[in-house]
């Protein structure tokens, strides 16, 4: 049995850096995660992809966040069950948790702390016949390494976040980058919408919009795409280009955190945003992506926030006679951390 103060099911970004607030008030944490390495959807999906929203960096790949919560958290020497998935919660008399794995680990914790994201993510293909026979010849989504384009014509579909960055960054890497829109309007960051434009303007990004990849093309690989433009005459243009990517964004499963008795709702878990992002069952929360109230954002700076705040309860939680006084960390001196805010 491994026994642990907050156990954080989930090692995304939001899990990793819930291990540092918590180590600042002498907590100690162990996190299981499904996947074989830490880091959630930014080590998974976007490893190379730049993040431009964390505080303090201008910009930032997903793997060297992940690298920098690692280190960041080091000096607290926290647990990890990784490859495994959290299958089964019991609350016991003493209202603390067991949770078991799907590999029959067993971890005893005063409180649960889920930070488990999108759960398992599948993403959406777009409805293109046969489009299956092109995944990975030519067919991705998503990028792991945008090296793979360089030089090569790319066409990308999508209108969020995801389609945005990665025109932008392949801009200064593949040969030609086409960006293809169902609609005029993206759903993704203003600035990142006026950034595209502005490659646009430079003849560094081909916009088609409103339009759709309809058909792939292609001996064996993608030689060719089809892209049905919908203004009145619906036209059809063919692109040649080495690789498509649709960027729709993911289909999220929540897996067995599901039957756990937590209020749901649209597949995330239902939190108290006004306190500390407990869950309808006392001593369990649910922080970061996975869970859900009234104006949240999916965004790793929220989780941060809300994994700062659920730390704190714990802290009371398990020390209902002790008052925490918040003190600042120093910049420097992490190293060889003795715990306390100074
Ligand atoms: P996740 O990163 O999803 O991690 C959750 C982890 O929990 C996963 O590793 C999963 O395996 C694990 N897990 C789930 N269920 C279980 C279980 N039952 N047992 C064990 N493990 C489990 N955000 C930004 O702020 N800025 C950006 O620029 C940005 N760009 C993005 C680009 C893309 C392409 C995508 C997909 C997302 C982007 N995001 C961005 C969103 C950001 O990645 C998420 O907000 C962030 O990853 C959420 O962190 P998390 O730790 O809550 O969850």
């Amino acid at each position: 049995m491994i026994e642990t103060d907050i156990l954080i099911i989930g090692a995304g970004p939001t899990g990793l850096f819930t291990v540092f607030e918590a180590g600042l008030l002498k907590l100690k944490c162990h996190l299981i995660d499904a996947l074989p390495q830490p880091g959630g959807q930014c080590s998974e999906l976007y490893p190379k992809k730049p993040i431009y929203d964390i505080p303090g960096f201008p910009e930032v790949l997903a793997g060297d966040l992940v690298d920098n919560l690692m280190e960041q958290i080091k000096p607290f020497q926290p647990g990890f069950t990784l490859g495994e998935r959290a299958e089964d919660i019991e609350k016991l008399e003493d209202d603390t948790f067991i949770v078991t794995t799907n590999k029959g680990t067993k971890h005893h914790a005063n409180a649960v702390a889920i930070a488990g994201g999108l759960g398992s993510f599948e993403p959406r293909k777009p409805q293109i016949e046969g489009i299956e026979r092109y995944e990975d010849h030519g067919v991705a989504y998503m990028i792991k390494d945008p090296e793979t384009f360089r030089d090569k014509k790319v066409v990308i579909a999508g209108g969020g976040d995801s389609a945005l960055d990665w025109s932008i960054f392949l801009a200064n890497v593949a040969q030609e980058v086409t960006l293809v829109h169902r609609r005029e309007e993206f759903r993704g960051a203003l600035d990142s919408v006026e950034k595209v434009q502005e490659l646009v303007t430079q003849n560094k990004i081909n916009l088609i919009t409103p339009a759709e990849v309809t058909d792939v093309k292609g001996n064996g690989k993608v030689e060719a795409v089809t892209i049905t433009i919908h203004d009145e005459a619906k036209r059809f243009q063919e692109i040649q280009c080495d690789a498509f990517v649709p960027l729709f964004g993911l289909s999220p499963k929540l897996g067995p955190i599901a039957n756990w008795g937590l209020e749901i709702e649209k597949n995330a878990i239902k939190v108290d945003n006004t306190l500390d992002y407990q869950t309808n069952i006392p001593g369990i929360y649910a922080i970061g992506d996975v869970n859900t109230y009234p104006g949240k954002l999916k965004l790793i700076l929220c989780g941060f926030h809300e994994a700062t705040l659920m730390s704190q309860s714990v802290y009371q939680r398990m020390n209902p006679n002790k008052k925490y006084v918040l003190k600042y960390t120093t910049v420097g001196g992490i190293d060889g951390f003795d715990g306390s805010r100074k």
